[in-house]
């Protein structure tokens, strides 16, 4: 049996490698369109803010492993162009412009997704940077290091941006972010978003919010990022502004589209087509708060959709029940964090939301160095169950969120939540835990 796969990083190769490992009989193709495979974009930000490490060691395993010690045929610089679903064939071309096709049984798409550029005046220019891929991130790195970058200007304000201002800043970099949006991070509760933006301006990052941006110019090869009431110049601009699913093979396959048109797939991974899987940033998946379909592209589910894709193509059956929307971040000091639903959404999907914001420590009481823990709690009035929450501090929160993040899988209650035997000494936290203390706080609300 051919089983090909479109896509060459984490959803991608390691369905290549499940497959494999569950069948080495299997023939296993990988069409990758660039020279890069198996790499963590998660690490870009901290690599890029060390001048003294190589971007390359960004590479999990090299192409070549993967050829030699697990015999798949992995095609790099191979784009694929169409798929034909009726006589089972992908089609494409090669870096060198030959064309290919490559016939299939079962085929993953792992195409990911790509960042969104404006569609304005500027963008193309060549100091103009987006950070997606490895190759974005090598020529990113390359530019800082060849040229006496003092000022970035980053456009948008999400997690990468983010991760991004404080990388600039550690190689002494000033940096200006500016989005249209005049609310700070909008997913997270003020009183917490405040928070993070006084991190960031405690770091000399200046903040522009509500700023229309129009174009960038270039004059005398300084950046002018021109807004409706604002120009900000700089050496270099980064778009930070999201990504978009990267669904242009299904589209032409005629597969149905989900969730912010990213590829709709069910718990098995397949598609509208029974031969054809979809996995990672490229398609929708199930949210295990509200049972619904969300598009939430992280790292984690893009890994694991790959495995159970591979596993559904060896016959195993192999359903997954979905993703709560856990995430964290770091901004200079501070872990960001969260799982499952804001009260926002909470509401939007028909929920009866309440919710508690309290402030703990993150060692016991008479240790030295503690730091605030503030954590926000939502439940659901009319179920008692736990919906969400929200986390930042110095200290304790990343792993911390896990226990929510465990609870919203198993739909406890927040009464359910607040009899956990959450683990305890004082290095690591109170006696009751900041999220037991937020859940028992919750319960009296309900
Ligand atoms: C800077 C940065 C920081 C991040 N930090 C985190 C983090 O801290 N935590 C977290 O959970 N997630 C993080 N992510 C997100 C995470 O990297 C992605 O969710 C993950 O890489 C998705 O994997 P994927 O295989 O679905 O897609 P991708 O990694 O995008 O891989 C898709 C591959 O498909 C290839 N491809 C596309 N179209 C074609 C085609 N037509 N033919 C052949 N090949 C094609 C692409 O070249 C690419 O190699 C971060 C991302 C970035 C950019």
């Amino acid at each position: 049996m051919n089983f090909v796969v479109i896509g060459g990083d984490a959803a991608g190769m390691s369905a290549a490698s499940r497959a494999k490992r569950n069948n080495p009989d299997l023939n296993v193709t990988v069409l990758e369109k660039t020279m890069d495979v198996s790499y963590s974009a998660c690490g870009m930000p901290y690599n890029i803010a060390d001048p003294g490490r190589e971007i390359e060691e960004l590479v999990v395993r090299q192409a070549h492993v993967f050829r030699e010690k697990q015999d798949i045929n992995l095609l790099t610089g191979h784009c694929v162009e169409s798929v034909d679903p009726v006589g089972r064939i992908v089609s494409g071309t090669s870096l060198q412009g030959k064309a290919f096709d490559v016939n299939y049984d079962k085929l993953l798409i792992a195409t990911g997704a790509s960042p969104i550029i404006p569609d304005l005046e500027g963008f193309d220019h060549p100091e103009v940077f987006a950070l997606k891929s490895l190759d974005d991130g090598r020529k990113l790195k390359a530019y800082i290091q060849s040229h006496n970058v003092k000022k970035v200007v980053i456009i948008g304000m999400g997690y990468i941006a983010l991760e991004m201002c404080e990388a600039l800043r550690a190689r002494s970099i000033d940096v200006d972010m500016v989005k249209p949006r005049p609310v700070f991070l909008p997913w997270m509760e003020k009183e917490l978003a405040d928070v993070v933006k006084n991190e960031a301006e405690t770091h000399q990052i200046k903040l522009y919010l509500g700023h229309t941006i129009e174009k960038i110019d270039v004059e005398n090869k300084r950046l002018k990022v021109i807004c409706s009431d604002l120009v900000l110049e700089a050496d270099m601009v980064l778009v930070a502004i999201g990504i978009k699913p990267n669904n242009e093979l299904a589209i032409q396959a005629s597969l149905d589209l989900g969730v912010k048109n990213a590829i709709a797939v069910n718990k098995k991974l397949q598609t509208s087509n029974e031969n054809i899987y979809a996995a990672g940033d490229c398609c929708d998946a199930y949210h295990v708060v509200t049972g619904e379909k969300a598009w939430i592209p992280l790292a984690l589910r893009a890994n694991r959709a790959g495995w159970a894709a591979a596993d559904n193509v060896c016959g195993k059956s192999v359903e997954l029940p979905g993703i709560a929307g856990t995430a964290v971040f770091k901004v200079f000091d501070l872990e960001v964090a969260r799982t499952g639903l804001t009260v926002d959404e909470a509401s939007h999907f028909g929920f009866d939301p309440v919710k508690v914001m309290i402030k703990a420590r993150s060692r016991a009481h008479a240790h030295p160095g503690a730091s605030v823990i503030h954590v926000q709690m939502v439940g659901d009035r009319r179920t008692g169950r736990l919906l969400g929450a929200q986390m930042l501090g110095k200290e304790g929160v990343a792993h911390r969120i896990n226990a929510p993040a465990v609870a919203l899988h198993n739909r406890m209650t927040v009464e359910d939540y607040c009899q956990t035997d959450l683990a305890y000494a004082p290095p690591f936290g109170p006696t009751w835990d900041p999220t037991l203390t937020a859940a028992n706080q919750l319960l009296k609300k309900i």
